[in-house]
Order: C-alpha cells, then structure tokens, then sequence
C-alpha cells in the first residue's frame, strides 16, 4: 500500500535506534537512503549493508550534525549523485541528564546544538532543492518531552518543544511549495539511548505500568509512522506532531 518506490531519502543519526530503523524501512518501501552518524563506522556499514542487499542504494556520511559546513559538503555530493532529495528526516539527537541549578552551559548547549541547530542547518541547505523541485517531505523527530516537559532534562525538552514551533512554522512558510513539514514525538523507545535506564529491570517495569500500552516499543514502531507521514497517504497532512507512546500523554 504504501510505495515511495524512486524515492531519496536522507535520515540524520541513521547507523542506530530510530533512524536505522526507518533508514531500513524506507528501503523496503522502495527508497535509495542516505544516513548521516557520528562515529559508529560499523553500525552504519550494517545499515548500508542491509539496504543494498533490499536492492537500493545507500550512502553512508561520518559527519557531525553540529558541523554547518560538513552538513553542506554531504548534501552537495547527495544532490550530485542522487539530484534530489525528497525527504529529509532530522532524527540525530541526545538525552543527557540535567538538574537546573546545577546544570553548566556545556551541557545546555551541547544538547541545543545536536537536537536542535542541526535540524534548522539541515532545512537550511535542503529546503532550496525541495522548493526548486516543489515538493518534500520533512520530519523532524521531537519528543513526549517536548510537548509535556521533563523533570531533569528541562534542556533535552526545550530543545524538543523548540522544534515543534520550528516545524510548525516551516509548514505554513512552505505549503505553497508543495513541501509538507511535520513531527513525530516518540515517547520511550527501546534503543542504545535509554539502556542505561532500562538496566533497572524494576524502573523498566515501572516505565512500562505508566504507559496505557503497557509495553516500551522496539525502534521500528517509530519508523512506521514516519514512513506515513512521509507517502502520499499523509498527503493533507502538515504542520502536525503525531505522538507515538502507547497513549502516555493522556496519562500525566
Ligand atoms: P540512539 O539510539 O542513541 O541513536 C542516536 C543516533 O544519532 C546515532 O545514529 C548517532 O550516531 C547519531 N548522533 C548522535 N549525535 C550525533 C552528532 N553529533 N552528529 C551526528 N550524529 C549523531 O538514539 P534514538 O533513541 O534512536 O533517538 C533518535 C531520536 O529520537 C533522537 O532525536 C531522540 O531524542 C528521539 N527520541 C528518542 C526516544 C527514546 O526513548 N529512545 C524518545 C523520544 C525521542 P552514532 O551511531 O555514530 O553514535
């Protein structure tokens, strides 16, 4: 049913977690994929491996999603090899802890510079070729945390929240191009970001009571709904945060 067959798609912090997982699952809906990682060489070799042996394409770039000119470079050679991109996924990003008062500027700004510069560089460079083109597609991977807040990582939520408003925004600015912009704000997801959470056997119990679902979901219950919001079924579809947390937000 859903066939983005042609399609080239570029996913930021594709080696694991959530961007693997939809790197991959674009692949099976027919797309070329490019990743962008930090520094997991091997895990993006599997993830290039996985989806050249689907039958597409898969470029792989070792850049740092704070680093504005790198960003440019790799999008250049992906335009000169692919012509365009389609769609642009900003879902690169950290979760450190922070407890205000306490909190040094490093840690704010570290994270304001992964999670939330980084997707402002990305659209920055790609939104020209979507606008030439008149279409795109882009989602920007927020969080519960930015919608609701969090207790602890009050820097992790602004910079969240901080890209609902920036998506938001994008979408009315470029609907007359054809481009859709939208989010998708996971709630736990069972990837690399919370093992150290999830290590407490109890707490993870714990997680998983307090969310109506009663289940933390693997990393590709994520990528389904950025998949939708990316085909031509999610063609009305614009300026939206779709929350995918098994019904927590309704439970605070
Ligand atoms: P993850 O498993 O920790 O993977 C993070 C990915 O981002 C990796 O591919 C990593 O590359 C890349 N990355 C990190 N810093 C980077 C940088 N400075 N430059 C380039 N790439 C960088 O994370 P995840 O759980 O899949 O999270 C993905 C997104 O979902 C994040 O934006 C996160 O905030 C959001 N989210 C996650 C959860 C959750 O519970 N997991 C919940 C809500 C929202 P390397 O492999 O090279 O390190």
């Amino acid at each position: 049913m859903i066939n983005l067959s042609g399609a080239k798609v570029l996913i930021t912090g594709g080696s694991r977690g959530i961007g693997r997982a939809t790197a991959i699952l674009f692949a099976k809906a027919g797309c070329n994929v490019a990743i962008s990682y930090l520094r997991r060489n091997d895990a993006a070799d599997q993830v290039k491996q996985t989806i050249e042996e689907l039958g597409r394409k898969c470029l792989a770039f070792q850049v740092d999603v704070t680093c504005k000119n790198s960003i440019n470079n790799m999008v250049k050679k992906i335009i000169k090899d692919w012509g365009e991109i389609h769609v642009l996924v900003n879902n690169a990003g950290i979760w450190t802890y922070g407890e205000i008062g306490k909190m040094s500027e490093r840690v704010w700004s570290e994270t304001m510079k992964i999670n939330l510069d980084s997707v402002f560089y990305f659209c920055n460079v790609i939104v020209p070729y979507m606008k030439k083109a008149r279409k795109g597609v882009i989602i920007n991977v927020s969080s519960t945390a930015g919608i609701r807040g969090e207790a602890f990582h009050s820097h992790y939520a602004a910079s969240k929240g901080a890209i609902i408003a920036f998506t938001k925004s994008l979408a009315i600015e470029l609907a007359p191009y054809n481009i859709r912009v939208n989010c998708i704000a996971p709630g736990w997801v069972d990837t690399d970001m919370c093992t150290e959470v999830f290590k407490d056997k109890e707490y993870r119990k714990k997680i998983e009571e307090s969310i109506p679902l009663k289940r933390i979901p693997p990393p590709e219950d994520i990528a389904g709904p950025i998949i939708f919001l990316s085909s031509p079924l999610a063609c009305h579809i614009t300026g939206e945060v779709l929350n995918v947390n098994g019904g927590s937000i309704l439970f605070v």
